[in-house]
């Protein structure tokens, strides 16, 4: 009998068919005594045959992946072959320890002198935990930690995924995302629709399909079918083939409703790397750079010249007249940093995040800041900056301060916060433009965390309650003149779109694979049909009766199958 079809969120339109790969969860550290007590010699032996497998694992994986990727992985692999890590693990176990404790133990030693010798080789920690879990793993007989690596195609699942584990994650080889928790802003969303991968999130029983099943992913309806039948696997691609031929035939150019207002239709970006993407899906600029691209998995911030060197790249490959906005580091919470994110915090997401965080480390805001205005005054399109979490007028004029100090000119805020929106007119007075986050402005309205997938039904950016924030901080930018975007998740929904123009959006920015799908879908509404919808979707008494009252007042939707 076919196992019965799981059911979680779609998050990322598309179909995908293809086999489970799971991703590997923490490797627990080895008990110090074995029983019964160990055989030195045999155990010696079973650690270093560990380490010389993990080593030509690694070898394999960096020639198949070439490039950069080929060179971390190449140094990795000699770590574990050193001479004196070796050594250490021959003590250990001379002294009774197993090889899984004795490979530990090893690593704590080499790790320590590492991180004294020299700050390159400080970086490099990270590097090293990861090659002791792998040897640890296979000594143990648990799962490899982090992104599976198949030698195929595969539908990558897990219980969640965190902006660390999948910074090196390669759209060929990934065909889907499922994964247990997670709601619709969660980091697996958010990276699924960068990638353009179908996604579902916050699937239930999803942690127990098994490695190598085929499944059948439709990241539009949610659903996730182990074993799917040919007929219907065939008949699900059709679909989506369809859809994605009705977006190639739709206008391109930049955002505007029928009657030639003009809304412009930004990219959320999480590196350089993402820009061609957003080219060649007609992004006219950047509405959220992410800069936490450069900082994962570091122990220290990167130099200024790295920096600005990241950000050239992407002022450089848009226009002159274009504008890039580039959001200052966001530590903490769902974007934890080792060296900005206090690790004791009893709630971390309302705790010393965003800008909260770099006020306390004022050296690192100074360094992005000088970074971006460095890029700025050289690179081709205009580069605006903007700080997450802002919650009061005195913080905005605090960054805009530091900003113009650094010679950049456009200094905004990320409404995020309901205080700062509540308050909007005073907070955008002390800023130049406002961009509305309305992931985690939709987690602090409900006070639902965006990474438990139980409370997923909150973060809906449909929510009257979120759209009457929205609504505020419009009425701030218009009446003092000044642009107020939206760059959370709800800005890639085509029919919320509406809304959002309607509501005083003058940009929306998102995932690039949605721009064709807001582009076509803004362009057979006048603006007035916007604020109609806009009206309508406000006056709901919650996020389902909203969605459907707009749905019907806006036919062209249904009859473009959006
Ligand atoms: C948001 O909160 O809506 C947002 C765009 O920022 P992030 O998802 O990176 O927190
Ligand atoms: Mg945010």
């Amino acid at each position: 009998m076919p196992e019965p079809a799981l059911r979680g969120v779609g998050v990322s339109p598309g179909v995908a068919v293809g086999p489970v790969a799971s991703m590997g969860a923490g490797v627990p550290e080895p008990p110090a005594d074995g029983h019964p007590p160990p055989n030195p010699a045999a155990e010696a032996e079973a650690a270093a045959a560990a380490l010389e497998a993990v080593a030509a694992d690694l070898e394999a994986r960096g020639e198949r992946a070439g490039g950069d990727a080929a060179d971390v992985l190449q140094a990795q692999a000699m770590m574990a072959l050193d001479p004196g890590l070796a050594e250490k693990v021959e003590q250990a176990t001379a002294v009774g320890r197993t090889a899984a404790r004795a490979v530990f133990e090893a690593f704590a030693g080499y790790r320590e002198e590492l991180a004294e010798a020299s700050q390159y080789l400080a970086a490099r920690v990270a590097d090293l935990d990861d090659v002791r879990d792998r040897a640890v793993a296979r000594l143990l007989g648990v799962p490899m930690p982090g992104v599976p690596d198949p030698g195929h195609p595969f539908v990558l699942v897990a219980r969640d995924l965190a902006p660390a584990d999948t910074a090196a994650l390669d759209r060929r080889t990934v065909l889907a995302f499922v994964t247990e928790e997670g709601g619709p802003t969660s980091h697996t969303a958010i990276l699924a629709r960068s990638l353009g991968v179908p996604a579902v999130v916050g699937c239930a029983g999803a942690s127990g399909l098994a490695d190598g099943v085929q499944v059948l992913v439709d990241g539009g309806s949610g659903e996730v079918v182990p074993d799917p039948a040919e007929a219907a696997a065939a008949a699900a691609t059709r679909r989506d083939a369809a859809r994605r031929a009705a977006l190639a035939g739709s206008p391109s150019g930049p955002g505007a409703t029928a009657d030639g207002q003009r809304v412009l239709l930004l990219a959320n970006v999480r590196g350089p790397a993402e820009v061609p993407d957003a080219l060649a899906a007609g992004a006219e600029g950047v509405g959220l750079l992410r800069t936490e691209f450069l900082f994962l998995d570091r122990t220290e911030p990167p130099a200024v010249a790295e920096q600005e060197r990241a950000y050239r790249q992407v002022l450089d490959a848009f226009p002159a007249g274009a504008k890039v906005v580039i959001r200052t580091l966001d530590a903490g919470a769902d974007k934890p940093l080792a060296f900005l994110s206090p690790g004791d915090e009893p709630n971390p997401a309302l705790g010393q995040r965003g800008l909260r965080a770099v006020r306390r480390s004022p050296e690192v805001l100074a360094g992005q800041l000088e970074a971006v205005g460095r890029a700025a005054a050289a690179g081709r399109a205009e580069a605006w900056v903007m700080a997450p979490m802002v919650a009061t007028a005195a913080e905005a004029a605090w960054f805009r301060d530091q900003a113009r100090h650094q010679g950049v000119a456009m200094a905004g805020v990320m409404v995020e916060v309901p205080a700062a929106a509540l308050l909007a007119e005073a907070v955008l007075a002390e800023a130049d433009f406002a961009s509305i986050g309305t992931n985690d402005l939709a987690q602090y309205t409900y006070a639902a965390d965006r990474q438990v997938s139980g409370l997923a039904a909150f973060q809906d950016p449909w929510q009257p309650a979120l759209l009457a924030l929205v609504a505020r901080v419009g009425e701030a930018g218009r009446s003092l003149g000044k642009p107020v975007g939206v760059c959370g998740e709800a800005a890639g929904d085509p029919l919320l779109a509406l809304v959002l123009a309607g509501l005083g959006a003058t940009s929306l920015s998102m995932a690039p694979a949605a721009l064709a799908e807001v582009r076509l879908l803004l362009a057979r509404h006048t603006m007035e049909d916007c604020r109609r919808l806009a009206a309508a979707a406000l006056a709901a008494p919650d996020a389902a009766t909203a969605r459907r009252r707009v749905r019907e007042a806006a036919p062209a939707a249904t009859e473009l199958g959006l």
